[in-house]
C-alpha cells in the first residue's frame, strides 16, 4: 500500500476495519494489521480517499502547531523562489499533498489569498488555517473558491465568497516574466490564472522571435502573450472557447501594448484548426494547451485520442521545421504515455517529432515524489521535422 511509502491517500478499499465510529473530520490513526503504527490522519466517511495522512509519528498531533510548521515551510520555499513578494507577484503557496496538506490550495495574487479546500477534514478546520494564513501573510483579503464536483467526492458544502478583508479588485494585476495580466480571481478559471505554466511560457517565448505563432486554448493570453512581448513574436493568434477569457486576453494585449500584433478568436479548438488548416494557413509554432480530458481512468482511452486528434491538426498546420508546444494537464496521463501519443502523431502524419525540452509544472507547484499524482502536468517543446 502506498501510505506505507507516505503517500497520503487512504482509500476505502485499503481499510480493514474502523474502530470508535470517527466522526467526518476528526483524526484517527492507521494501524497496520499486527497494530503497528502508520500514521495520523483525517477521517471521512463521505470521500473514497476515506483518510487524508498528514503526520507520520505517533508522537505528534494535527493540531494548529502542525498546521502552522507546515505553512510556514510551505511559505518559505515560495520567499524562497519569490524573494521580492512585489504586489503583483502571483503563485501557489500552499499546492497540497505537495506541501504536506492534502486538501488545502492557497494562491497568492498580490495581497489577496485565494483559497480552496479539497477536503472536509481541513474545510472543517478552515478558520484556523485562514487566522494562521493571515498572520503570516497580512494579505488586504482572502477569498474562497470551490471546485466543481467537491460536493459530490467530499460532502463539503462551500460557496465562493469573501472568507476575510476586503474584496478583491476585478481585474487584479499580476506580472509573470516581464508580461503583465489582469486576472479575475472572482470569476475566472481555477483560481483566475494558470500559474503552473509560468515557465513554460518563458521557455516557448525563446523560441518565437519573428515568428507566426498559434495559441490554442489560450485563456487569458498567458503564451500568446508571452511570445508577443517577451518572445518577439512577429504574429500570434489565439482561440478559446469562452468568452470572458477572451475578453480579459484582448485587454491584456492593449495592456502590454502588443494589441497590433495579438488577435484573438472565440471557437472551439477543432473548428479551428480544422478551418485553419483547410484554408490553407501555416504557423511557424502551435502551442496547445487543452484542460485536463479526463477525471477517471475509465475515460483514458478516449483522452488519449483527444489528444492524439488535437496534437495531429496541430503538425498540419505547422511549415517544415515548425515547433509544436503541446501540454497536459491530465493527472492520469503519464509522460511515456503522453509521448507515444506523440510518437503514434509523428507516425500518422509521416514527420519526426524531436523533443526539445520535456518540461513539467513550475517549481511553486512542486512535486512530491511520495505522491505521483502531484506530478500532473506535461509540456514538451517539439520540433517538427520532414523525415
Ligand atoms: N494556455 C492557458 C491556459 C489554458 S486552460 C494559459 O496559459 O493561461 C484551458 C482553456 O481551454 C480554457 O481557457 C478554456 O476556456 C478553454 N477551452 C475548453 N474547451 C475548449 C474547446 N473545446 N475549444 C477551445 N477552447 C476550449
Amino acid at each position: 500500500m502506498p501510505f506505507f511509502n507516505r503517500h497520503p491517500w487512504v482509500f476505502a478499499g485499503a481499510i480493514h476495519r474502523i474502530q470508535d465510529d470517527p466522526q467526518p473530520g476528526s483524526e484517527v490513526r492507521l494501524l497496520a494489521d499486527d497494530g503497528e503504527f502508520i500514521a495520523r490522519g483525517l477521517f471521512n466517511p463521505h470521500s473514497n480517499i476515506r483518510v487524508r495522512l498528514y503526520g507520520w509519528t505517533e508522537e505528534v498531533a494535527l493540531d494548529a502547531a502542525l498546521w502552522s510548521r507546515r505553512l510556514d515551510a510551505a511559505i518559505a520555499l515560495r520567499r524562497r523562489l519569490f524573494p521580492e513578494f512585489t504586489p503583483e507577484t502571483a503563485c501557489r503557496l500552499v499546492a497540497s499533498e505537495a506541501d504536506g496538506l492534502s486538501g488545502l490550495t492557497v494562491d497568492r495574487y498580490g495581497d489577496w489569498l485565494l483559497v480552496q479546500f479539497t477536503s472536509l477534514a481541513l474545510w472543517k478546520r478552515r478558520d484556523e488555517l485562514v487566522r494562521l494564513l493571515s498572520e503570516k501573510l497580512q494579505p488586504a483579503g482572502v477569498w474562497l473558491r470551490t471546485e466543481k464536483g467537491i460536493r459530490e467526492s467530499e460532502g463539503l458544502e462551500a460557496a465562493d465568497g469573501l472568507v476575510e478583508g476586503t474584496e478583491p479588485p476585478r481585474p487584479l494585476f499580476i506580472e509573470e516574466h516581464g508580461v503583465r495580466f489582469g486576472v479575475d480571481v472572482v470569476e475566472g478559471q481555477k483560481t483566475g490564472f494558470f500559474l503552473d505554466q509560468r515557465d513554460n511560457r518563458r521557455a516557448v517565448a525563446g523560441y518565437v522571435a519573428g515568428k507566426r505563432v498559434l495559441d490554442v486554448f489560450c485563456y487569458s493570453g498567458g503564451f500568446a502573450l508571452a511570445c508577443a512581448v517577451r518572445g518577439g513574436a512577429k504574429e500570434v493568434l489565439g482561440i478559446d472557447s469562452s468568452e470572458p477569457a477572451l475578453a480579459l486576453a484582448r485587454a491584456n494585449a492593449e495592456l502590454n501594448g502588443v494589441a497590433h500584433r495579438v488577435r484573438f478568436e472565440q471557437a472551439k479548438a477543432f473548428d479551428a484548426l480544422e478551418r485553419l488548416r483547410d484554408a490553407g494557413e501555416r504557423f511557424d509554432v502551435v502551442i496547445l494547451d487543452p484542460p485536463k480530458m479526463t477525471r477517471h481512468r475509465k475515460g483514458l482511452e478516449q483522452a488519449l485520442r483527444g489528444y492524439h486528434s488535437l496534437n495531429h491538426l496541430a503538425v498540419e498546420l505547422l511549415v517544415p521545421d515548425g515547433l509544436l508546444v503541446s501540454c497536459s494537464c491530465s493527472g492520469l496521463i503519464s509522460r511515456e504515455e503522453f509521448e507515444s501519443m506523440l510518437a503514434s502523431v509523428a507516425q500518422r502524419s509521416e514527420r519526426s517529432i524531436q523533443i526539445l525540452e520535456a518540461r513539467g509544472q513550475a517549481p511553486d507547484h512542486p512535486v512530491s515524489t511520495q505522491c505521483p499524482e502531484t506530478a500532473y502536468l506535461k509540456c514538451d517543446i517539439c520540433r517538427v521535422v520532414e523525415p
